[in-house]
């Protein structure tokens, strides 16, 4: 079964919104193992979408569409798939209720408009939408002897995503049933090339799993993932390809669950030895911090996090001395070694992270080259330096140096019994 994402939506096509919905969508349908061939996007207007649902439905097996389910003359995404398929739009009663007591909860009267938002096409699988007015609906034909899923989902993301995991995703799994499942391995310390040279001949072998590879922020992903009737026929399918890679990549991979980031790996080790840690930021901003406040249930471990962007406040705030940052310089191996001592004493944790670097565009010496960032890590007397000297844009240095940061604090966690 393949699959054709249709967004509608003119604010889509100007760029005022980013399409995240076709990218959810996209996701969820790989997990049943539908495969997505197209993902289109059409304005709100009439004869665009009239082709665009046309196109769609010639070439693909199943069509997941958002947008132009309110309540206005424009929204005519369910009359368009009923003329497509001949059939009448008719009343459905419970969705008329259901607006009833939507109105009723927003103490506030319907608009006649709304009623539009009661009518189907017929024979439609109608889908209660618990977070919006607009029910959504399944519409499946017969056409040129294949059978035609056509599902119609609101536009707001909060409306939408409930609909497609708690109602779409489970009807159309009887049909793929196929089940996918996925696992991550992250690799740190080698560059995209050298690690993907290093699996070259099982990612040419690929059938199934396959291994993807994405590279960036000073890591390499490897995806691994397996179509198979359950679960457990696709965990014993990635189990010898996962453990392969691991063989080959030693103590610089990492396996993950695929929704997740270094960060979780470096907070679960964290929540599990029960070591408090601290972080100061200088180029990084806070995006350390950040991070690691992303998992839920850091505040066990996670105690304060400083950006100490000045030489001033390296000294006050975390009591770098003057002496350090004068004879070294602030982008040095000394002034991350004391931020990290100094936040670690000034939060009272077991770790400290002390991040001082340059991250351009403007600035940079032969001898302190942008791209230098020291990142130092305390933990109860002893240090660990990592130096990172890559010449890259802002944004792609500060990532990568919290990713060397989340690395190595992975590495230093691990080590501990
Ligand atoms: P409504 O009942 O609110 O009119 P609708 O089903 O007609 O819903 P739209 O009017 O197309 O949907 O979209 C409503 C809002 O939902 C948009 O303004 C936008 O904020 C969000 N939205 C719509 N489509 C997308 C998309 N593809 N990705 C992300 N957000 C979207």
């Amino acid at each position: 079964m393949n699959a054709e994402i249709l967004c509608v939506g003119t604010e889509l096509l100007h760029g005022d919104i980013v399409n995240t919905n076709a990218a959810f969508l996209s996701k969820e349908l790989a997990k049943i193992g539908i495969d997505v061939h197209y993902q289109t996007v059409v304005g709100d207007n009439p004869k665009r979408m009239k082709e665009a649902y046309e196109i769609a439905l010639n070439r693909a097996d199943v069509i997941i569409s958002t947008g132009g389910l309110g309540p206005t003359q424009d929204d005519i995404t369910k009359e368009i798939v009923a003329e497509y398929f001949g059939l009448p739009m008719i009343y459905d009663e419970g969705s008329y209720q259901h607006l009833v007591e939507k109105y009723m909860s927003f103490h506030k009267e319907m608009p006649k408009n709304n009623l539009r938002q009661a009518y189907f096409p017929e024979g439609s699988m109608i889908l209660t939408n618990d977070m919006g007015t607009a029910n959504a609906c399944i519409v499946e034909q017969t056409q040129d002897l294949s059978k035609k899923i056509v599902v119609l989902l609101p536009g707001p993301p909060f409306e939408m995503k409930p609909l497609m995991i708690n109602q779409v995703v489970p009807h159309l799994h009887q049909y793929s049933k196929q089940t996918v499942v996925a696992c991550k391995i992250i690799v740190t310390e080698l560059g995209e090339s050298l690690a993907e040279e290093m699996v070259l001949d099982m990612i040419l072998h690929q059938t199934n799993p396959t291994i993807a590879t994405y590279a960036g922020k000073g890591q390499v992903t490897f995806r691994i993932t397996a179509k198979a009737e359950t679960e457990q026929q696709g965990l014993e399918l990635i189990e010898p390809v996962k453990q392969e890679l691991l063989r080959r990549f030693g103590e610089n991979a990492t396996v993950i669950a695929s929704d997740k980031g270094l960060e979780a790996v470096v907070a679960e080790l964290l929540l599990k030895k029960n070591l408090t840690i601290a972080t100061a930021e200088s180029c990084t901003g806070g995006m350390l911090a950040a991070k690691l406040i992303d998992y839920p249930g850091i505040s066990d471990v996670y105690r304060e996090g400083f950006v100490t962007y000045t030489e001033e406040s390296k000294e006050s705030r975390l009591s770098v001395s003057a002496e350090t940052l004068e004879k070294n310089g602030v982008v040095s191996e000394e002034v991350a070694k004391e931020m990290a001592k100094g936040v670690s004493e000034v939060a009272g944790t077991d770790i400290g992270v002390g991040i001082t670097g340059l991250a351009g565009p403007n600035g940079g010496t032969e001898q302190t080259p942008i791209g230098t960032v020291y990142v130092a890590i305390y933990d109860r007397g002893e240090y660990f330096v990592k130096k990172m000297n890559r010449f890259a844009s802002r944004n792609v240095i500060r990532e990568r140096a919290v990713t060397i940061a989340l690395d190595e604090l992975r590495r230093i966690l691990l080590q501990k019994a």
